[in-house]
Formats: structure tokens, C-alpha cells, sequence
């Protein structure tokens, strides 16, 4: 038909309703549509194909009425016209059928993107969410916290000395440390706060509609939770010693942007680092 989509428009289409920046996702999304629409083109092919034939019949049968056929013949006629009608039907339903098939494997693909998506904003040793996924929600917060003029907060944390870790209980020990650390932080936050695993051992804590002062006395709870956590060997029950987390603090101010949030918070993560460790700093910048 005339409104045949170029590629050009399709790949636009594409990019603005479809494709996830994983280009793996895209591909296989990609290769699972293209089936779809070859499949959807071939029944359309097929019943195209089936309706002319049945054209054809029908052409022969109408030549066939002659005012000197008798009754009889009619009847005959009449049961042709009725095979045909029946054929044209069983098509028809065929095709009603194959469309029904494209819309439902539709639906699954797009299940199936929303899944390849999800899993795409995750970190898959933590299970929370990854420095993408942290980028995307700090982006719309920001957006939320300039319209409706709310206070939002961030907090960086990351782990004291954890090299230390790794090299005195080993590597895969460490990836535990990394997880109950995530675990914990996120039993600690609710609603609409997110936490998010932004480096090795470093997370970011977004605090939407959070003052100051709250987002301080959790970054201080967590502290104190950690400095008295045992962290215990699962099998053996030693303890791993004391690990604690450095802490830095700050709110978003209205016409800054999120590299400057995230660096005003870095730098006050620095501050509680080179002020001793295990420490909450927090930073307002000076109007
Ligand atoms: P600081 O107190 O200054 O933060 O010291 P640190 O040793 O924690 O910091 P540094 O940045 O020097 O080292 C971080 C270490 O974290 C180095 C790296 O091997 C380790 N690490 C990063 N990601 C992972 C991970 O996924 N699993 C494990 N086990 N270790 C990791
Ligand atoms: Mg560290
Ligand atoms: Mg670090």
C-alpha cells in the first residue's frame, strides 16, 4: 500500500518508542519484529491470493446465468456461489486469526522489553539499581524538585578501606560485604527514595521531598548502624572486623544541575574520607 514506512522514518520510530540504549536489546527486538511483520505480510499475501482466486469463481459463476439455464441449473449455481462465500469466510477468519497471533506476540514483545529494560537498570551483583538506572530517577527528580519547588537530597556513601577487605578474606567475600551493605541500605529507606550502587563499593541515596536535616540524621543512623554491624562469616562465624562507610550529604539548590549536585556531594564524601572515615559531611554551598 502507499503509506509504506522508510527506513529512515522506521529507524526514528524506532529509537523514539523502542530502543533502550542496549544495543544487544535493541537487536534482539529487533529480529523478533522483523518475524513478526514477514509473517503478518505472507498471510496478508495468502488471502490476497485466496480472494482473487475466489473473484475468479465468482466471475465464472455469474457468466453462468443465462436466461435460458433452467431452475435446476440455478440451484447448482447457487450451491457454487455458497462454496465459495463459505471458502472466502474460512480466510478471512484464517487471516482475522494470524492478526490476532501478530497483536498477542506484540504484546509479549513488549513485556519482554519492558523485562530487557528493567534488568538493564539493574546491578546484577546487588540487585539494586545501577549507575544508569541512578541517572535516569535522579534526572526526573531534579525535574520534580525545580516544578514544584521540594527539597531533594543526596547522599553518597562508600566503604572504608575496602581493599583492605579484599585482600585479608578475598574477593568473593568482598562481593558479600558489597551485597549486605546494599541490603541493608535499602531496608533503611522507603517510598519514593531510591538507592543505587554507583561504583564498586559506592552508592548514592536519592531523597526526594526530603530536608535537609532528614537527609542528615539518615546518613548519621546508617553510619552508626554499619560502625556496629558484626559482619560475620557466614560458615565459620568469625567476624570480619569492623567495617564502616564515609558519608557525604547535600541538597539539590534550584539552577544547578546534576553534575553539580553529584560533585557538591562527592566533595563532601571526600571531606568525611581525608576528615578520619566513618563520618557524615555534609555540604550547603555559601549564597
Ligand atoms: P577508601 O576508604 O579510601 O574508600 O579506601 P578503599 O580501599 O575502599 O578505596 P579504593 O578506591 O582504593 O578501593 C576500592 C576497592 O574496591 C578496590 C576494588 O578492588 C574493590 N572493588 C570494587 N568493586 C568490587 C566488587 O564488585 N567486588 C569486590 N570484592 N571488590 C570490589
Ligand atoms: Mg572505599
Ligand atoms: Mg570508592
Amino acid at each position: 500500500s502507499g503509506n509504506s514506512l522508510n527506513s529512515t522514518k522506521h529507524r526514528q520510530l524506532f529509537t523514539q518508542y523502542i530502543a533502550s540504549p542496549e544495543q544487544a536489546v535493541v537487536n534482539v527486538v529487533r529480529k523478533e519484529l522483523s518475524k513478526l511483520i514477514s509473517g503478518v505480510t505472507d498471510s496478508i499475501q495468502t488471502t490476497r491470493q485466496q480472494f482473487t482466486d475466489s473473484e475468479h469463481n465468482l466471475d465464472q459463476i455469474s457468466a453462468a446465468f443465462h436466461p435460458t439455464t433452467s431452475v435446476t441449473d440455478d440451484q447448482d449455481l447457487i450451491n457454487l456461489i455458497r462454496n465459495e462465500i463459505k471458502s472466502l469466510e474460512a480466510s478471512s477468519d484464517c487471516f482475522k486469526e494470524q492478526l490476532l497471533k501478530a497483536s498477542l506476540e506484540i504484546e509479549t514483545l513488549k513485556s519482554k522489553m519492558a523485562h530487557y529494560r528493567e534488568e538493564s537498570l539493574k546491578d546484577p551483583l546487588t540487585q539494586i539499581t545501577n549507575r544508569r538506572g541512578f541517572d535516569e530517577r535522579l534526572k526526573v527528580a531534579i525535574d520534580d524538585a525545580v516544578n514544584d519547588g521540594s527539597p531533594l537530597c543526596l547522599i553518597m556513601a562508600d566503604i572504608d578501606h575496602f581493599k583492605k577487605v579484599n585482600d585479608t578474606h578475598g574477593h568473593l567475600m568482598g562481593d558479600n560485604v558489597i551485597r549486605l551493605v546494599a541490603a541493608t541500605i535499602k531496608k533503611s529507606i522507603k517510598g519514593r527514595d531510591l538507592v543505587a550502587r554507583i561504583g564498586g563499593e559506592e552508592f548514592a541515596i536519592l531523597l526526594p521531598e526530603t530536608p535537609y536535616e532528614g537527609a542528615m540524621k539518615l546518613a548519621e543512623n546508617l553510619r552508626s548502624e554499619f560502625e556496629n554491624f558484626d559482619f560475620l562469616k557466614k560458615k565459620v562465624g568469625d567476624s570480619l572486623g569492623n567495617i564502616t562507610l564515609s558519608f557525604g550529604v547535600s541538597i539539590f539548590q534550584p539552577k544547578e544541575n546534576a553534575d553539580t549536585f553529584i560533585n557538591r556531594t562527592d566533595e563532601a564524601l571526600y571531606q568525611s574520607k581525608n576528615t578520619g572515615r566513618n563520618k557524615v559531611s555534609g555540604l550547603i554551598p555559601r549564597i
